[in-house]
């Protein structure tokens, strides 16, 4: 006879800071259907590429633990299709450790939407074992350490005869750990110094969280019809920060660091995103003016076959590496935007369950790069090119 757990005899609903969060702040129903409804999309690429790139940096860091050998490791990639493995190759080649990470993704469902997304995947990954990894990994003290803890269920606008979830939710997240002792007994390793340059006067027991993003460095001012990532991710690493602070014995966590994968391989639409802010003022971290990489960048011209400039290691590494210093006060600004944040899904979720209608009831506000990647775009009531030319949003036709 199967014997079931008993349920907890109250609901503490879960919400993953990535999972959850980021994604409701891009699209509140392009969340809804993905997360919510469990629909694996059929084009993944950015979900599978975030993971893909996630589990290439803790595979790698796991072997260069057990077997410290010296980088760059070789890359001799499974071709597409995985019909041939390449032969001899070593227990580090990238090829092999992708090939584990591609089989574990494809036992949930994830694949890369096409030939080219996995290609840049694992020249992106290349990218970071060559220029970054070397820097990052002797710094590193835990590696995809589990963070959680519960807070106060914020105030939502509950439709009639509903009731909350419950009385507290849960935050979860999962980010990479240096401690202060490893800055300080390697203050010649050029991530350090970046550090210590934008943070200066750091002292005592602390740590520092790492997260990596499968993205290029977003604008500080998002351009029209985008979402402020810039902010939701500063809001993000805060909030890690916080979540850090709950468990026993944990050192004060102070400060972040993001790390732009995609910076480190830019491709020809991340270049020319990267002049437009430039032009506009919109990012932090440019080349000098007159320096070999704003030559580099400025020679450049996009088009098919257009090689990629050669920037120097250090432009690539600044734009890669966001270093945000963390503080009481941000921290409880931070964790009041994420509160409110749940506050808008539950509210969502439960007039859904109120009315049974979706689209009503979550909002169809992604940018427009999200739109044009969406699963969703022919059914959505309102995708980013209709909020643009100002038309009102279509009544929801229901999908399938
Ligand atoms: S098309 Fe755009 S607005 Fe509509 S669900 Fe997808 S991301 Fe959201």
């Amino acid at each position: 006879m199967q014997l079931f757990n008993r349920d907890l005899p109250f609901e503490v609903p879960k919400y993953s800071l990535t999972g959850d969060v980021l994604s409701y702040q891009r699209c509140g129903l392009q969340y809804r259907y993905y997360n919510r409804s469990s629909l694996p999309p059929s084009r993944p690429v950015q979900l599978w590429t975030g993971e893909f790139v996630h589990g290439m940096m803790e595979d790698m860091y796991l072997y260069w633990r057990q077997n410290p050998t010296p980088f760059p490791w070789p890359n001799t990639t499974t071709p597409w299709g995985g019909f041939s493995t390449p032969t001899n190759r070593v227990d580090y080649d990238l090829g092999v450790l992708g090939e584990r990470v591609e089989a574990r993704l494809r036992a949930s469902g994830k694949t890369p939407r096409n030939r080219n997304a996995r290609d840049a995947a694992y020249r992106r990954v290349d990218a970071a074992m060559r220029l970054l990894v070397p820097h990052l990994f002797p710094l590193i003290t835990a590696v995809e350490e589990k963070l959680s803890s519960t807070r106060p269920m914020p105030q939502v606008n509950l439709p009639l005869g509903q009731q909350t979830r419950g009385d507290r939710y849960e935050l979860t997240g999962v980010v990479d750990v240096i401690s202060s002792v490893s800055l300080t007994t390697q203050q010649n390793n050029p991530l350090v110094k970046m550090i210590n340059r934008q943070i200066p006067n750091l002292s005592g027991n602390f740590d520092v969280i790492v997260d990596y993003k499968a993205a290029r460095r977003p604008p500080m001012t998002p351009p029209a019809n985008t979402k402020p990532y810039w902010q939701h991710e500063a809001w993000q690493v805060q909030t890690y920060a916080w979540l850090r602070a709950q468990q026993p014995n944990a050192n004060p966590v102070k400060a972040g660091i993001i790390i732009y994968v995609n910076e480190l391989s830019p491709s020809q639409s991340d270049l020319s995103d990267l002049k437009r802010e430039i032009s506009q003022g919109q990012t932090d971290v440019q080349p000098s003016s007159g320096s070999a990489d704003y030559y580099a960048l400025n020679t450049w011209q996009p088009g098919q076959g257009s090689p990629t400039p050669s920037f120097t290691t250090d432009f690539l590494l600044n734009r890669a590496v966001r270093i945000i210093p963390v503080s009481s006060t941000e921290v409880n600004q931070a964790v009041t935007q994420i509160d409110t944040v749940i506050s808008q899904i539950e509210q969502c979720a439960l007039h859904e369950n109120a009315t049974g209608n979706i689209p009503n009831n979550w909002n169809a506000d992604g940018g427009a790069g999200d739109c044009d990647a969406c699963d969703f775009r022919r059914f959505c009531p309102s995708p980013a090119q209709r909020r643009q030319s100002g038309q009102q949003p279509q009544p929801p036709i229901a999908p399938g």
